[in-house]
Protein backbone atom coordinates (compact mmCIF):
# COMPACT_ATOMS: atom_id res chain seq x y z
CA UNK A 1 0.00 0.00 0.00
CA UNK A 2 1.44 3.63 -1.03
CA UNK A 3 1.25 6.32 1.83
CA UNK A 4 1.02 9.39 0.75
CA UNK A 5 2.46 12.51 2.58
CA UNK A 6 -0.54 14.80 4.01
CA UNK A 7 1.12 17.86 3.01
CA UNK A 8 2.37 16.21 -0.57
CA UNK A 9 -1.80 15.22 -1.31
CA UNK A 10 -2.69 18.55 -0.07
CA UNK A 11 -0.45 20.77 -2.37
CA UNK A 12 -0.77 18.11 -5.25
CA UNK A 13 -4.50 18.74 -4.95
CA UNK A 14 -4.01 22.60 -5.08
CA UNK A 15 -1.87 22.41 -8.50
CA UNK A 16 -5.30 19.97 -9.72
CA UNK A 17 -7.91 22.32 -9.56
CA UNK A 18 -8.15 26.13 -9.93
CA UNK A 19 -6.76 27.73 -7.37
CA UNK A 20 -9.71 28.86 -4.85
CA UNK A 21 -8.96 32.04 -2.29
CA UNK A 22 -8.61 29.49 0.59
CA UNK A 23 -5.96 27.68 -1.72
CA UNK A 24 -4.47 31.05 -1.71
CA UNK A 25 -4.53 31.64 1.33
CA UNK A 26 -2.67 28.67 2.48
CA UNK A 27 -0.13 28.96 0.17
CA UNK A 28 0.76 32.61 1.11
CA UNK A 29 0.60 31.45 5.12
CA UNK A 30 4.28 29.53 3.75
CA UNK A 31 5.73 32.09 1.63
CA UNK A 32 8.49 33.86 2.76
CA UNK A 33 8.65 37.90 2.42
CA UNK A 34 9.85 39.50 -0.75
CA UNK A 35 12.83 38.70 -1.39
CA UNK A 36 13.85 36.12 1.10
CA UNK A 37 15.17 33.30 0.03
CA UNK A 38 12.48 30.86 -1.90
CA UNK A 39 11.11 28.05 0.01
CA UNK A 40 9.75 26.49 -2.79
CA UNK A 41 6.11 27.32 -1.56
CA UNK A 42 4.63 27.61 -4.94
CA UNK A 43 2.18 30.94 -3.99
CA UNK A 44 4.03 32.22 -7.08
CA UNK A 45 3.46 29.66 -9.91
CA UNK A 46 -0.05 28.64 -8.24
CA UNK A 47 -1.54 32.59 -8.72
CA UNK A 48 -0.14 33.40 -12.03
CA UNK A 49 1.36 31.63 -15.17
CA UNK A 50 4.55 32.96 -16.23
CA UNK A 51 5.62 33.87 -19.52
CA UNK A 52 7.34 30.63 -19.98
CA UNK A 53 5.14 28.69 -18.73
CA UNK A 54 2.48 30.36 -21.01
CA UNK A 55 5.10 29.58 -24.19
CA UNK A 56 5.40 26.10 -23.50
CA UNK A 57 2.25 25.49 -22.76
CA UNK A 58 -0.61 28.10 -23.49
CA UNK A 59 -2.28 28.07 -20.70
CA UNK A 60 -3.00 31.73 -19.28
CA UNK A 61 -4.63 30.01 -16.12
CA UNK A 62 -3.10 29.61 -12.83
CA UNK A 63 -1.86 27.60 -11.29
CA UNK A 64 1.03 26.75 -13.64
CA UNK A 65 0.90 23.10 -15.47
CA UNK A 66 4.76 22.90 -14.94
CA UNK A 67 4.51 23.35 -11.39
CA UNK A 68 6.30 19.83 -9.92
CA UNK A 69 6.63 18.60 -6.21
CA UNK A 70 9.15 16.50 -5.01
CA UNK A 71 11.44 16.50 -2.08
CA UNK A 72 8.76 18.65 0.07
CA UNK A 73 8.64 22.00 -2.34
CA UNK A 74 7.63 23.08 -5.62
CA UNK A 75 9.98 23.12 -8.14
CA UNK A 76 9.05 24.73 -11.73
CA UNK A 77 8.77 22.07 -14.76
CA UNK A 78 10.11 24.40 -17.61
CA UNK A 79 13.25 23.83 -15.60
CA UNK A 80 13.65 20.11 -16.18
CA UNK A 81 12.87 20.13 -19.36
CA UNK A 82 15.60 22.85 -20.06
CA UNK A 83 17.98 20.92 -18.06
CA UNK A 84 17.29 17.63 -20.59
CA UNK A 85 18.24 19.86 -23.10
CA UNK A 86 21.63 20.76 -21.69
CA UNK A 87 23.90 22.90 -18.79
CA UNK A 88 23.73 26.27 -20.56
CA UNK A 89 20.05 25.49 -21.56
CA UNK A 90 18.97 25.08 -17.56
CA UNK A 91 21.41 27.87 -16.81
CA UNK A 92 20.02 30.15 -19.02
CA UNK A 93 16.68 30.06 -17.91
CA UNK A 94 17.69 29.72 -13.85
CA UNK A 95 18.82 33.34 -14.90
CA UNK A 96 15.56 34.47 -17.27
CA UNK A 97 13.15 33.25 -14.45
CA UNK A 98 15.79 34.75 -11.27
CA UNK A 99 15.98 31.53 -9.72
CA UNK A 100 18.26 31.98 -6.81
CA UNK A 101 17.58 35.62 -6.21
CA UNK A 102 15.13 35.16 -3.23
CA UNK A 103 11.23 35.31 -3.53
CA UNK A 104 10.08 37.51 -6.27
CA UNK A 105 6.11 36.99 -5.82
CA UNK A 106 4.24 39.34 -3.70
CA UNK A 107 0.84 38.78 -1.48
CA UNK A 108 -1.65 41.79 -2.06
CA UNK A 109 -0.86 42.58 1.55
CA UNK A 110 2.96 42.75 0.46
CA UNK A 111 2.26 44.95 -2.83
CA UNK A 112 0.52 47.55 -0.99
CA UNK A 113 2.94 48.26 1.43
CA UNK A 114 5.61 48.65 -0.86
CA UNK A 115 3.30 50.86 -3.03
CA UNK A 116 2.83 52.90 0.11
CA UNK A 117 5.91 53.33 0.93
CA UNK A 118 6.70 54.74 -2.43
CA UNK A 119 4.33 58.31 -1.42
S1 LIG B 1 9.44 32.57 -5.42
FE1 LIG B 1 7.46 31.48 -5.45
S2 LIG B 1 7.92 29.43 -4.65
FE2 LIG B 1 9.63 30.78 -4.07
S3 LIG B 1 9.11 31.51 -2.04
FE3 LIG B 1 8.36 33.05 -3.50
S4 LIG B 1 6.23 32.49 -3.86
FE4 LIG B 1 7.22 30.70 -2.92
S1 LIG C 1 6.87 27.99 -16.06
FE1 LIG C 1 7.83 27.51 -14.11
S2 LIG C 1 8.24 29.51 -13.14
FE2 LIG C 1 6.75 29.86 -14.79
S3 LIG C 1 4.75 29.75 -13.79
FE3 LIG C 1 5.22 27.71 -14.58
S4 LIG C 1 6.17 26.57 -12.89
FE4 LIG C 1 6.23 28.79 -12.42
Amino acid sequence: MTRRHPERTEQAEIVKRQLSAEDAAALAQRKPKFTEPCNGCGFCCASSVCEVGLKLHGNTQAPCQLMRWREGRFFCGAIDIADEMGVIEGFALRVKLAIGFGCDSETDEEWDVREAAKI
